[in-house]
């Protein structure tokens, strides 16, 4: 069996950034560290889920990426003169898509990243004696010292009760195969209200496709998916001091734009319904009749809208994430949740001592911010520091 000082599984955004940390920081020699994760590579998710919404720029500003300096990026993409246009757009300096999948891949090179991926998905784990056991689906079992669940949300795209599963013209967009995108012109429904439905909408939209949009709720701006204040001592001092985890949760859910668009996306969703290119459905789905030729979706008040593929664009589930492997180690050890079923941590994100969580398992520590690339960055300050202050014995 295979013991590692250090495994993290997940290799997403955080996963990736939390191995740059212990590597670059944290002292962790390289062969004692593993990122567990099903993906051909790294961050295989990150890229699948993006490139299937069409997105150019990100919604975060550049000081939010996988590095370890806060300038990293903005180094990395040149001097300004020298810059391919359209690197960053404003407001806020929001860094391409390409230019920061670049950026991943430089951080991967520098820490040889690739060489620490053991593919797979860990289908059981428990805390033993003086370590962790993880089993993958292979049968293969690991030993870690000290375990990071960075499991993000993307495996559990969120599927409205009313959308058949068997139907191919039925598709999320952030199922693990991406729907595959329409070559000629037709006629397509897209539900959701925030910002990947708008990324898939204004790019049916630019490839000349008739496109419905289905909203819950009228279109509502927000430049980022929670108040920058989150990001500044502000607001994260009173979440710190609030240490009832069922009113951090309300504090969470009252916090999170979740549905919101940028403005800038507002004006071009607003321009495209004033032009006839995007016709706007706000209300309820409440079924799909699939035995036509054409899909027809009912909404509340006997609207009928016909389609002939529906594009969900309705997020992740919110459950907590890791399904029966994190319930399996949560029995071994009687790990505290709260009501909401997500972990109650320390301030180092520690479940156990030897269990560190990050991304939605740490929300309830980090707030709001926990599930971005700024939460990723969170996470890695409160792991080092845990590491620099000798509180974890094997490390
Ligand atoms: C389209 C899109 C755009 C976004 N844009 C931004 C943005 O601009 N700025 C920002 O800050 N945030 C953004 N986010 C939010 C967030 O930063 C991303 O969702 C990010 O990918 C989350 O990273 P993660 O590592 O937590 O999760 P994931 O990307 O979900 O990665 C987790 C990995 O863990 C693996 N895994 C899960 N369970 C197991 C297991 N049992 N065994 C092994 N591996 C497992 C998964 O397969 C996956 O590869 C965006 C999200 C989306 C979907």
């Amino acid at each position: 069996m295979t013991t590692l000082t250090w495994l993290i599984i997940g290799g997403g955004i955080h996963g990736v950034h939390i191995a740059a940390r212990l590597l670059g920081e944290g002292r962790v020699v390289p062969e004692d560290l593993g990122i567990l994760d099903p993906g051909d590579h790294l961050l295989a998710r990150w890229r699948d889920a993006t490139s299937a919404t069409g997105m150019t720029h990100l919604r975060s500003p550049s000081v939010h990426h996988l590095a370890l300096p806060h300038d990293a990026l903005q180094r990395f993409a040149g001097k300004r003169k020298n810059r391919k246009p359209g690197a960053f757009a404003i407001p806020f300096e929001r860094p391409s898509l390409e230019l920061f999948n670049a950026h991943c891949d430089q951080v991967e090179r520098t820490f040889d990243l690739e060489a620490r991926h053991i593919k797979g998905q860990a289908v059981h784990c428990s805390v033993e004696c003086d370590a962790v056991r993880v089993r993958l689906e292979c049968g293969r079992e690991l030993e870690a010292r000290n375990v990071v669940l960075a499991l993000g949300s993307s495996d559990q795209p969120n599927w409205p009760s009313w959308a058949p599963r068997d139907d191919p013209r039925v598709r999320h967009i952030f199922d693990r195969t991406p729907p595959d995108w329409p070559a000629r012109p037709e006629s397509i429904v897209v539900v959701g209200g925030g910002i990947s439905a708008g990324h898939v909408a204004l790019r049916l939209i630019k490839d000349d496709h008739d496109v419905h949009l289905i909203s819950r709720h009228p279109l509502q701006q927000h430049q980022f998916d929670s108040d920058p204040g989150w990001l500044g001592w502000k607001y994260t001092e009173l979440f710190t001091q609030e240490r009832d985890v069922d009113r951090r949760r309300r504090l969470i859910t009252d916090a999170r734009h979740t549905g919101s668009v940028p403005p800038d996306m507002g004006r071009s969703l607003r321009r495209a319904i004033a032009r006839g290119k995007l016709h706007w459905h706000q209300g309820e789905v409440t079924g799909v009749a699939t035995d036509d030729d054409a899909l027809r979706i009912m909404m509340e008040k006997d609207t009928v809208i016909r389609g002939g593929r529906i594009l969900l664009a309705t997020g992740f589930d919110r459950r907590r994430p890791g399904g029966a492997m994190v319930d399996d180690l949560i029995a071994s050890a009687s790990l505290p949740c709260a009501t909401c079923g997500y972990p109650i941590v320390d301030d180092s994100l520690r479940w156990h001592s030897r269990v560190f969580v990050s991304g939605p398992l740490a929300e309830l520590e980090l707030g709001p911010v926990s599930r971005n690339i700024a939460g990723a960055r969170r996470a890695g300050d409160r792991i080092v520091d845990a590491i620099r202050s000798g509180s974890i014995s094997d490390s």
